[in-house]
C-alpha cells in the first residue's frame, strides 16, 4: 500500500504543472473535520481549503442541496432565467445589508468584477476621468492569481515574470489609516480594495480602528470600501463579515470560498443599488457564474449563515484555540494571533521553516498549511466539536515542541 501514496505523487509531479509544493500526502476521502489517505491514515483538516470548507467536509445539508439540485438542472448560461437565482441574490444581499449581487465563480474572478464595478461607477457616477481610475490596496495583500491582480501584489514570487502589470493601482501600507487617507485624498480614486484580516499574509490583523477609520476615509473622500472577504467572511472571523468586528459596513463586499460550502466553486460581488447600477448586459459575464448547482449550495448555506450558528460557534471556540495554542510548550513560537477560529503562528527565525512543521504535523495527524515561510495559518471547520479541537492542540503541541 506505500506504494499508493508514491506512485499518485510520481504521476501528479510528472503530469501536472509544479505551481503548488503539496504535503507527500494523497487525500481520498472527508468528513466533517477529518480526511482520509489513500493508506487509511486518518488526519485532522485544520487547514479547511483555506476556509473554503468552513461547514467541513460534505457537510450533510449541502451534500443534499447539490444531490437535489444534480437531478434538476446544473447549468443553464444566463442567456436564460434559472430557478432560484432570484432567491440566493436576494438572500446574499440581505445577509450583507446591501442591494445587488453579481455571481461568478472563482474569488480572483469575483475581485476581477469587483475592480470593473468600482472602475466603471468612478467614471459613470464620481466623475473621473476616462482612463485614469485607481484603485489603492495594501501592503502584503492577497486577492489571487489573475495578471491583474498580481500587477498590485507585493509579493515577488507571485509577479515574477509575469508582467507588463496593469495600472491603476496604488499600494499603502496595511493597517496604517494615515498613509490611507492621504492616498484616498487623489480624485482619481475610486475604491479601497483591502482584507480585513490579511489571511495569505499569516492571519494578519490591522491596529484596532484600523477599520473605522478606513470607512471615514472613503466617506470623507467619495471612494468605495471594497472588503475582500473571501477568505476572512462568512463565520471565520467569529462574525458572519470580519468587518463587523468594527461595526463597518461596507459599499463592496467580495465573497468566494466558503459560499458554494466546499462543494462547487462560487464567488460574487454585492454592492448597493447605485454602486451596480453602472453594469449593463454586455458589460460583464460568465458561463458558470450563478449556475443552478451552485446556487443550490449557496443557498443552503446562507441558511445555515443565517441561523447564526457557525458564526457563534467560531467566536466561542476560537478564544479557547488561540489560547490553547498560546499554552503550548512550545520553544519557537514567537507569537500567535487570532480572531474566530482562525490563527496564525509565528515562528522564530533561525529555527526549523514552517514546510517542516507542517511535516511534523501531518507525521502527528494534523494538515496546516504555512505560509511566507515562518508562519503556521490553522483554519479548523466550524463544525469542529471540542473534543477534536483539543486532540489537535494536543497533536499541534507534540509536533511544536
Ligand atoms: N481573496 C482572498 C482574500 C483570498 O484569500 C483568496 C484565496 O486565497 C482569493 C481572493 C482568491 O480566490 P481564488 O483562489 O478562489 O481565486
Amino acid at each position: 500500500a506505500a506504494e499508493t501514496t508514491d506512485e499518485q505523487i510520481t504521476a501528479a509531479e510528472r503530469w501536472g504543472a509544479h505551481n503548488y509544493a503539496p504535503l507527500p500526502v494523497v487525500l481520498a476521502e472527508g468528513e466533517g473535520s477529518w480526511v482520509t489517505d489513500v493508506e487509511g491514515r486518518r488526519y485532522l483538516d485544520l487547514l479547511a481549503a483555506y476556509s473554503a470548507l468552513n461547514f467541513g467536509h460534505r457537510h450533510p445539508r449541502l451534500v443534499d442541496a447539490a444531490r437535489r439540485q444534480l437531478d434538476r438542472l446544473t447549468l443553464t448560461s444566463r442567456a436564460f432565467h434559472a430557478e432560484g437565482l432570484g432567491e440566493f441574490c436576494r438572500d446574499l444581499a440581505e445577509l450583507c445589508g446591501l442591494d445587488s449581487v453579481l455571481p461568478m465563480n472563482t474569488g480572483a474572478e469575483g475581485v476581477e468584477t469587483a475592480i470593473k464595478i468600482a472602475r466603471r461607477w468612478g467614471y459613470e457616477q464620481k466623475g473621473i476621468a476616462s482612463d485614469r481610475a485607481v484603485i489603492v490596496a495594501c501592503d502584503g495583500n492577497f486577492h489571487g492569481r489573475t495578471t491583474t491582480i498580481v500587477s498590485f501584489s507585493t509579493d515577488g514570487e507571485a509577479r515574477r515574470g509575469f508582467g507588463p502589470f496593469t495600472p491603476g493601482f496604488e499600494v499603502v501600507p496595511y493597517g496604517d489609516a494615515d498613509a490611507l487617507d492621504e492616498a484616498l485624498a487623489s480624485p482619481d480614486v475610486a475604491g479601497f480594495l483591502f482584507e480585513p484580516v490579511q489571511g495569505e499574509a499569516g492571519v494578519v490583523t490591522p491596529p484596532d480602528g484600523f477599520l473605522r477609520r478606513a470607512r471615514e476615509a472613503c466617506d470623507r473622500h467619495g471612494v468605495l470600501l471594497i472588503a475582500d472577504e473571501i477568505q476572512s467572511g462568512l463565520g471565520r472571523a467569529g462574525y458572519t463579515f470580519a468587518c463587523e468586528h468594527e461595526g463597518v459596513q461596507p459599499d463592496v463586499y467580495i465573497l468566494g470560498k466558503a459560499l458554494g460550502g466546499g462543494i462547487m466553486p462560487l464567488s460574487a460581488v454585492v454592492a448597493t443599488a447605485e454602486v451596480m447600477a453602472p453594469i449593463t448586459p454586455g458589460s460583464h459575464g460568465s458561463t458558470f457564474g450563478g449556475n443552478p448547482l451552485a446556487v443550490a449550495v449557496g443557498r443552503e448555506v446562507l441558511a445555515m449563515l443565517r441561523s447564526g450558528e457557525p458564526q457563534a460557534r467560531s467566536a466561542k471556540l476560537g478564544p479557547r484555540f488561540v489560547e490553547g495554542l498560546r499554552a503550548l510548550d512550545a520553544p519557537d513560537v514567537v507569537g500567535v494571533r487570532g480572531r474566530g477560529l482562525w490563527a496564525g503562528v509565528d515562528l522564530a527565525p533561525g529555527t526549523p521553516p514552517g514546510k517542516e512543521r507542517c511535516r511534523r504535523l501531518l507525521s502527528e495527524g494534523v494538515l496546516a498549511k504555512d505560509t511566507h515561510e515562518r508562519t503556521l495559518r490553522f483554519a479548523p471547520p466550524l463544525t469542529i466539536d471540542e473534543e477534536d479541537l483539543d486532540l489537535a492542540l494536543e497533536r499541534i503541541g507534540r509536533a511544536l515542541a
